[in-house]
């Protein structure tokens, strides 16, 4: 008998007919004769729509209020599921973030878990109950509702895999595993057996929004073994593991790419030491995470620097480097939030010679500007105008032979 978690994202819970579908797989698991967790999801589009109404009032809608509003979708799911358990004959109960609890820090909107208390949960399953467990939230410290930021369902599930030392975290979505590249993107993308931690925290930190990066890293530390699957299927997925247990790497085992990004450039920055900390200081205190930073070399005392933020964040960021560049006496501060990032990973990129090149030729090639670009040992991102992401990635998909075999 093994303790498994299994988790539903959004389009596995979209609708009355799949809940019911849903239910049918966690009763043949506990059929099995396992203890069963279930972490879900709001039902498709809803946690787009609760975010929508408060937009509606407020550009920027504070950001307690906005975790209480759109914590509530993933409450409408594990109530659902539960009664469709019961229907069934098989008992289930529900549990919020505040009933586990799932304490974590304070940050609103993208809140990280510190602890999750494992008794409440296994005292349910003692009583023979199924855990229907709501993913996304948890609450802080002062008992306010929090969120993980959006794809945090999977952090949750996750984190209570390790808390509960569960045998396999299982993670159901609407693509049977994790491929090279969006599979709605790239027709051609090939499904992996296997893919490393590291590869797969690159991928995730990149926009590959399979699986949200927080979630590798609790998988990663704690050894939770992390099983991406299709809900609609049994196929057998992807499973994220150790590097030790992958048999063949390729130079570059996947592409990613990130909508969601807005660069800002401050123009005419006085280049003295301390400039960068009073730029950045004010940014990390309103919780911003800034992404790549390019500085130009300075030549008349003064130098031009641009950085990324993400979009969501992009006019909170935007106020922000305004007074800071006015105090620091910049010229101005000019901003882009059409900006996305297209990246390669790959754990043998580290030994191989010649793969950026190839990035940046394949780019050119096809008439896309590169605005940036960062590197790490195993990853490659370009910055580029947004309306080009398709296209960057299915060249580079291509170019680093990734599509499957036109035989295939
Ligand atoms: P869920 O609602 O189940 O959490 P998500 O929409 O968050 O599902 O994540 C699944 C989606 O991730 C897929 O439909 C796919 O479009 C996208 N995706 C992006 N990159 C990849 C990748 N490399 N492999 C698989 N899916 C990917
Ligand atoms: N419902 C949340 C979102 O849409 C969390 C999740 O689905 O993982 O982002
Ligand atoms: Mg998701």
């Amino acid at each position: 008998m093994a303790l498994i978690v299994q988790k539903y994202g959004g389009t596995s819970v979209g609708t009355i007919e799949k809940i019911k579908k849903v239910a049918g797989r966690v009763a043949r698991t506990r059929d099995m004769g396992n203890d069963v967790v279930v972490v879900v999801s709001a039902m498709a589009g809803e946690t787009n729509r609760l975010l929508g109404l408060a937009n509606q009032l407020s550009e920027l809608p504070n950001e307690r209020e906005l975790d209480v509003v759109a914590s509530t979708g993933e409450q409408v799911t594990i109530g659902l599921l539960s009664i469709a358990l019961s229907e069934m004959g098989y008992p289930a109960r529900s549990f919020t973030g505040f009933q586990i609890p799932v304490l974590t820090d304070s940050a609103h909107v993208k809140a990280r878990i510190r602890n999750i208390e494992g008794a409440t949960i296994q005292s349910a399953l003692k009583k023979g109950e199924i855990a229907v467990v709501a993913g996304f939230q948890g609450i802080d410290e002062t008992g306010a509702i929090t969120t993980l930021g959006r794809g945090g369902s999977d952090t949750s599930a996750v984190a209570v895999a390790a808390a509960l030392s569960a045998d396999v975290c299982e993670i159901y979505t609407d693509v049977d595993g994790v491929y090279t590249t969006d599979p709605g993107i790239c027709s051609d993308a090939q499904k992996l057996e296997r893919i490393s931690f590291e590869e797969m925290l690159e991928l995730a930190s990149l926009g590959a929004k399979v699986l949200q990066i927080r979630a590798v890293e609790f998988g990663m530390k704690y050894g939770v073994r992390i099983h991406v699957r299709s809900s609609f299927n049994d196929n057998t997925g992807t499973l994220v593991t150790k590097e030790e247990e992958i048999m063949e790497t390729a130079v570059v085992s996947g592409v990613a790419y990130n909508k969601g990004e807005a660069k800002i450039t401050i123009v005419k920055v006085p280049d003295r030491p301390g400039i960068a900390a009073k730029i950045f200081k004010p940014l990390s205190d309103a919780n911003i995470v800034v992404d790549v930073i390019v500085q130009n070399v300075s030549v008349t005392g003064h130098t031009d620097l641009t950085f990324t933020v993400g979009r969501s964040d992009y006019k909170k960021a935007m106020m922000t480097t305004e007074t800071v560049a006015k105090e620091i006496g910049a010229d101005k501060v000019v901003g882009n939030d059409k900006i996305a990032k297209v990246s390669i990973v790959g754990l043998a990129m580290r030994s191989h010679s010649g793969v950026a090149t190839k990035v940046f030729e394949t780019l050119g090639a096809e008439g896309v500007n590169i605005l940036g670009i960062t590197t790490s040992e195993i990853k490659i991102s370009c910055l580029i105008e947004e309306k080009y992401t398709e296209l960057a990635v299915r060249v580079l998909h291509k170019a680093f032979g990734l599509g499957k075999p036109a035989n295939a």
